[in-house]
């Protein structure tokens, strides 16, 4: 009902804003010509003319005035700035202050027309510029300037009526209540001021009401002005809080009362006397202990901040928001880039022009097209480092809240490097529009514009990437993730998640847990847990680094580097110290349990604190590198093979004749003449280093990539011999092991983090921090991953020995879209093993025509 009423009279401002405001200008000339007479009589004082602002002039209450009018003038000096933002420097706050100023006519003629009494009106002015919002302009002109058409305008002044309209008016009635509590604390100075105040609030009020259409033309027309629009549409919704508006309601009640009941005591003398005795008491004191300035004196402070902040606001103001925001006429800007993936967008982006005048930011000479923002951002963090003028105007900038910048304008201050590209995600409001500009920005540099609108990046938890996963976000990559078992090992079932794009790998190593299954499952045992890291360190001469040697593999030298490391994490312990020696360079690999982390970044602080200790002892020990390679991590080496890195892992099973014969549609023997020929002699003939196996590789990455372990990680943690041998009374059953020495993996930091990873160890019962001992969720995913490798094992070679590898691949690993090859070399090789009838068939419609390493690159062994 109220809001229809509301809506009704924005309708009315709206469609008739000329009779509105002439019937409002006609109002107050009524007014002023009623008391014409009372005017002439008026008591009203120009500024510090008044016999009895004199009086005051001695008085305390000067000093209070001179703050109220400092107050004031810094506050209207933030309306101002504030305006800034939405680009207009001047109009509205002179508008802002018309209003004001016309409440204050308004007023004194108001008061006038009571007949009472108007001395000391010149101190109330401070007051009135108090109670200037132009917040609440601002607010009623975003429902105008969100119009398309002339159309549109009315119907959004008179929605924005009905929603504010009640709002503004119970705010003005819980004002001029706070307000009039002054005007009965019988503090003569501050009634008047206070009721100056009430009749201020009243006047905007009603101007407001009225004067709404009038707001929204400064000029142009107002559905052209989609800068303003937008910056306003960014800003919080304006609809009222319903449990503000009650509170606001009870507090005017409660107001209203003790108005009522203060009134009421006044009537009866004597009873309110105790207010104005303790104050005049308070002022009495206040006169004998601040009785400091001359009006001289008052006047020029404040005179002084005005004309301070006024040169501030004109002239140095403008410098430094038009360098920030290398103002494009943010009127004429266009409307704020969608993001990526609407291709006509993207293509609408346009380098910012050149700057308009050399600022601090343009002196050093950017402003172009931002070709190479990504490519150097570090390079621009230094610069800015070193441009005092540049980091005020960044913080100027993003001062305004980084809500109320538009694409285009944050994506110049990327170009202008007052936002640094890489910082996006953090200095936004949200890290989600932070990858959407960088993505904005990106798409013109790159071969195909429309490159980046199937990459997703929408509805993503950017929060747990940041600063711990990845940086320059532009997205994530979906890869599927299938489920392979159930596996059963050592006597438990596992549902084990695997991330892969390669067609086949999940069926078959499904097919390899239902082997296992039927077989009584298969039994694990963690033979090692320590991860490492191998640094390399520099003496003057070999016979130093010897004696170095020496010393680290002493008890005491032990124990030295032990207390340093051990005190960097709850669960980092060092374990043992390997040390290499070439010529005067020493490579000290240190091994230790990581509880529950892969613990690289724990095993790295660890070494740091440790190499400290070490060059205290030894001040001749020069660091080359906390790694030296020796540790070593993600590449291929012997050390890992050999010694061990991560978790070693074995595990083992046997699968009788039947399963072997049934399900992997082998034999015993042909699997076991297989194993030895491929994997161990074959593997040994390509000088091998751990790659003993048909393809762990294959089922550690994708476990790796479902449950938010490091990939790269693949290299070592695959490492792996595969056995098979002849099992049972009449040897047709199959025993399978795989030993895998250097697992790599953990439950806890890096990508484990992240809440689709997470689901994947949750699938595993292994996410997070173990609830028994420390590491035992990470023991316990890599015995799981030994297991599905054998799982893995157990089918491809099945597939191998019985010719069925290509066929599948070529049923599940190719779809039509598939670019073909001509011929895989591989099966055209007249070397080869004998060929099946399928490859057969390649060889009689004409062999091979070209050698391409398309299906060896997606195969498995
Ligand atoms: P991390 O997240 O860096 O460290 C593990 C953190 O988790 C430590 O702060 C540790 O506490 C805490 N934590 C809480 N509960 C734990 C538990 N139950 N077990 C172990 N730690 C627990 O993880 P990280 O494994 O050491 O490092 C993994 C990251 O390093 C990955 O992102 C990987 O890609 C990256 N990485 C780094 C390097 C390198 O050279 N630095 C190399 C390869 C990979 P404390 O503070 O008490 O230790």
């Amino acid at each position: 009902m109220l809001a229809r009423l509301f809506r009704l009279h924005g309708l009315l401002v709206a469609s008739h804003p000329w009779e509105v405001i002439v019937g409002t200008l006609a109002l107050t000339v009524c007014l002023v010509s009623m008391n014409h007479n009372l005017a002439a009589s008026s008591q009203m004082c120009s500024w510090n003319e008044c016999p009895k602002v004199e009086e005051a002039i001695h008085s305390s209450g000067e000093i209070i005035l001179t703050v109220t009018r400092c107050m004031a003038i810094v506050y209207i000096y933030f309306q101002f700035k504030n305006l800034r933002q939405l680009g207009s420097k001047y109009i509205l706050g002179i508008a802002g202050l018309f209003t004001g100023f016309s409440s204050f006519i308004f007023s004194t003629v108001v008061i006038h027309f009571f007949g009472k009494e108007l001395t000391g009106l010149n101190e109330a002015l401070p007051f009135f510029l108090l109670l200037i919002d132009l917040s609440k302009a601002c607010a009623l002109a975003k429902f105008a300037l969100s119009s398309n058409s002339q159309e549109e305008v009315r119907e959004n002044i008179s929605e924005g009526m009905a929603i504010l309209g009640p709002t503004f008016t119970l705010d003005a009635v819980v004002e001029c209540l706070v307000i009039g509590v002054g005007t009965v604390s019988g503090v003569p100075q501050l009634e008047i001021m206070c009721c100056f105040g009430c009749m201020s609030v009243l006047a905007n009020y009603f101007v407001r009401m009225s004067n709404l259409s009038r707001e929204s033309r400064e000029g142009r027309p107002i559905w052209q002005l989609s800068h303003f629009a937008r910056v306003l549409a960014e800003e919080e919704d304006n609809k009222p809080n319903p449990v503000t508006q009650r509170v606001k309601i009870i507090m005017s009640l409660s107001l209203a009362l003790v108005h009522a009941h203060t009134r009421l005591a006044a009537e009866q003398p004597g009873q309110n006397r105790s207010l104005y005795w303790y104050t005049q008491v308070g002022v009495n004191i206040c006169n004998h202990l601040l009785c400091l300035p001359s009006m001289h004196l008052e006047q020029v402070i404040t005179l002084g901040l005005a004309l301070l902040l006024a040169v501030k606001y004109v002239f140095f103001e403008q410098t430094e928001t038009e360098s920030s925001l290398s103002l494009m006429s943010p009127i004429t800007s266009s409307p704020a880039t969608q993001r990526p993936g609407v291709e006509g967008d993207v293509r609408r982006w346009e380098p910012p022009a050149p700057k308009p005048r050399a600022t601090a930011g343009a002196a050093s000479g950017r402003g172009g097209p931002p070709e190479a923002d990504a490519a150097s951002s570090e390079r621009g963090e230094a610069c800015s480092r070193h441009r005092g003028g540049k980091a005020n105007t960044r913080s100027v900038a993003l001062q305004r809240g980084p809500r109320l910048l538009s694409d285009k304008e944050v994506m110049n201050l990327v170009s202008s490097r007052n936002i640094l590209n890489y910082k996006l995600e953090s200095v936004l409001e949200t890290p989600e529009r932070g990858v959407a500009i960088r993505r904005d920005m990106l798409s013109p540099k790159l071969p195909v514009l429309s490159a980046l609108a199937s990459l997703p990046y929408k509805e993503y938890d950017y929060s747990k990437v940041m600063g711990t996963c990845c940086e320059n976000v532009i997205g994530y990559i979906p890869v599927p993730v299938g489920v392979a078992g159930p596996l059963l090992l050592d006597e438990k079932h596992f549902y084990v998640p695997m991330a892969t794009t390669e067609g086949c790998l999940v069926a078959s190593t499904n097919r390899g847990c239902r082997a296992l299954s039927l077989s009584g499952g298969c039994h694990s045992r963690i033979l090692a847990d320590s991860m490492t890291r191998g640094p390399v360190v520099r003496l003057p001469s070999a016979c130093r680094a010897a004696e170095v040697k020496v010393w680290l593999e002493t008890p005491e030298g032990f124990a030295a580097m032990r207390d340093v490391f051990d005190q960097s994490s709850r669960f980092a312990r060092l374990e043992k110290l390997l040390v290499g020696l070439a010529g005067r360079n020493l490579y000290i690999r240190f091994q230790s349990q990581t509880g529950d982390a892969m613990g690289m970044n724990m095993l790295s602080k660890g070494t740091e604190h440790a190499l400290q200790r070490l060059t205290q002892q030894h001040p001749d020990v020069e660091v080359l590198s906390v790694s030296g390679n020796y540790c070593t991590d993600k590449k291929s080496a012997a050390i890992n093979w050999v010694l061990g890195r991560g978790k070693s892992a074995v595990c083992e099973a046997t699968v009788p004749a039947a399963v072997v014969r049934e399900v992997l549609k082998s034999s015993t023997a042909s699997l076991v003449e297989l194993n030895i020929n491929k994997n161990l002699v074959g593997s040994a003939m390509a000088g091998s280093i751990g790659g003993f196996n048909a393809h762990a590789a294959n089922i550690v990455a994708a476990i790796y990539i479902a449950c938010g372990q490091d990939p790269a990680q693949t290299v070592g943690s695959s490492n792996c011999i595969t056995q098979m041998e002849a099992a049972g009374a009449g040897g047709e059953d199959l025993y399978i092991s795989c030993t895998m020495p250097s697992i790599e993996l953990g439950t806890v930091g890096g990508g484990t983090n992240l809440a689709p990873q997470q689901a994947c160890l949750q699938m595993l019962g292994v996410q997070g921090t173990s609830a028994g001992e420390p590491g035992d969720n990470a023991r316990q995913l890599a015995r799981v991953v030994c297991a599905t490798v054998l799982a893995g094992e157990l089918s491809l070679m099945a597939a191998l020995a019985a010719g069925h590898l290509v066929k599948s691949h070529m049923v599940h690993n190719r779809s039509d879209s598939s670019p073909q090859p001509t011929v895989c070399v591989k099966y055209a090789s007249p070397l080869g093993p004998p060929l099946h009838r399928h490859q057969r068939r390649f060889h009689e419609r004409g062999g091979v025509k070209e050698v391409k390493s398309y299906i060896i690159g997606v195969t498995s062994q």
